[in-house]
């Protein structure tokens, strides 16, 4: 029998886990996996908001897809149809043209993306931070904000641009804030003499009244003390309601002026999702407890992108969008399709949560790992053994655990690499939220690839 074709959509936590996985448990007449994705390498993303503060170079959290997958085919591009019908996955590569996948089973895990509201401004101003080139970017622009207000000593430009706002107190705003709040903090005065550290302002505002509601009460209200210890304004019960090129007003009606506006208010699946012709909810594709989608057969949804019964809470919600239940759903549902291709059963996913780390720079760091909550030395300790476990590679393990060391040891030199020091890298930059073709094109996409030239 010719190999089941295996098309997995995304590679991130989920996506790669699950070509590993199969990787590791069929043999190659079994079937052919190939993995389509715009990106090079598998993006830690819990380690971002630490290549923005500086405490790790960019390449330490990203790993080679072409490392990690021995086996399986990588598709550089972006899916931009899928045509159940005919079981074809539309591609337009890296290089720029398209080409058609077929597929006996299609998995999608094209994760999420930032959540942009209608908020005027915000595409143009505000900065996001989903991608690696994201936080290189917020690292060199409030450096250069130091900078320059060190250059100009303007009062009123100097206020725009030491005044740092973050919108959403989630994970990734709320560590970020605290990370690059100490960045300014240790550079001012020391590196920026005329910039003095009581003039950094950073904010972070949130629409509830919890920061990182994950956390549960008592961490939470810790977190929110080590934030206001070092000088963060925390602005509860609002959020954006336009940005500018010089500030932010709030839905409380508060101006700051401004010139970082960074936008972590949430993530919204990727909307490939909504071109497929499959159920949503809040735009995740709805998926059954087994992650098969359905009315599609042979096709099957995870991680950010999918809406999973979240069968371990009882509570009749959906899995949670962590890289928690990515992985492990990614693994999952290799079993699952091993079991379709050997004509067994497939079973449901079950996963209860393990619990948090959050890693607020220095020794500030708070953890619940199975419900414990710990704080400073013994929470760091339990992130950064949480994170090394969670890194794909040895070579990922080494990387990390070598940055920290060195700037544990050696501290930030606040380099300012000059990344895109002549162009502004704003969200609208960089989604490509624009590239997916209409449902109804692709039958006619797919038809024309199918025909010879
Ligand atoms: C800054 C930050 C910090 C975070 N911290 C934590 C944390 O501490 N703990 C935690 O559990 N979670 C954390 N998360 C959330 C976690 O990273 C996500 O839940 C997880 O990455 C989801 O995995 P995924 O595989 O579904 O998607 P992703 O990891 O986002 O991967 C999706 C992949 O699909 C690709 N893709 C998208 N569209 C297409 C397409 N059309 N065609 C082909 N490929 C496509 C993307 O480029 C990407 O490579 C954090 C997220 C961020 C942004």
């Amino acid at each position: 029998m010719a190999p089941a074709k295996i098309v997995i959509i995304g590679g991130g936590f989920a996506g790669v886990e699950c070509a590993r996985a199969l990787e590791r448990r069929l043999r190659p007449e079994e079937a052919f996996v190939q993995l389509v994705s715009p990106d090079a390498g598998l993006l830690y993303l819990p380690l971002l908001p630490q290549v923005a503060s500086g405490a790790l170079n960019p390449r330490s959290v990203s790993v080679p897809l072409r490392r990690v997958l021995r086996r399986t085919e990588v598709v550089p591009g972006m899916a931009v149809g899928v045509e159940p019908g005919t079981r074809r996955v539309v591609v337009r590569r890296t290089s720029g043209y398209e080409t058609a996948l077929e597929y006996d089973q299609l998995v999608l895990a094209p994760g999420s993306i930032t959540r942009i509201m209608d908020v005027p401004g915000l595409q143009e101003h505000g900065f996001g931070m989903k991608t690696l080139a994201e936080a290189m970017y917020l690292r060199d622009h409030v450096l250069r904000q130091l900078d320059v207000a060190a250059l100009r000593g303007g009062l009123d430009e100097d206020r725009e641009r030491l005044n740092f706002v973050t919108i959403g107190a989630g994970y990734a705003g709320t560590e970020t804030a605290a990370v690059l709040n100490k960045v300014c903090r240790a550079a001012a005065g020391r590196f920026f003499p005329e910039v003095e550290a009581g003039m950094v302002r950073w904010h972070l505002v949130t629409h509830g009244d919890r920061i990182m509601p994950e956390l549960g009460e008592k961490l939470g209200a810790e977190a929110k003390r080590i934030l206001a210890e070092r000088g963060i304004e925390l602005i509860t019960g609002a959020s954006a309601a336009e940005v500018t090129a010089n500030g932010v007003k709030l839905t409380n009606g508060r101006f700051i002026p401004s010139r970082t506006v960074l936008w972590t208010a949430g993530v919204a699946p990727s909307p490939l999702a909504a071109h497929l012709g499959a159920e949503t909810e809040k735009g995740r594709i709805i998926a059954r407890t087994d992650l098969s989608v359905p009315g599609l057969p042979g096709v099957w949804a995870m991680g950010d992108a999918a809406a999973v019964p979240d069968m371990a809470d009882g509570q009749d919600r959906v899995c949670a969008p962590t890289a928690q239940h990515a992985m492990r759903q990614g693994r999952h549902l290799a079993k699952n399709l091993i079991a379709t291709l050997h004509g067994a059963q497939p079973e449901p996913y079950r996963h209860p949560d393990l619990g948090m780390v959050v890693d607020l720079g220095g020794r500030d760091a708070l953890a619940r790992p199975l419900g414990i909550g710990l704080r400073g030395v013994p929470a760091q300790f339990v992130a950064r053994g949480y994170h090394l476990m969670a890194l794909r590679t040895i070579v990922a393990r080494a990387r990390v655990a070598f940055d920290w060391t060195v700037h544990g040891l050696g501290g930030d030199d606040f380099l300012r690499i000059g990344y895109g020091d002549h162009k502004v890298h704003t969200i609208g930059g960089f989604e490509q939220s624009g590239c997916y073709l209409p449902a109804d094109e692709v039958p006619r996409v797919v038809k024309a690839l199918a025909e010879p030239e």
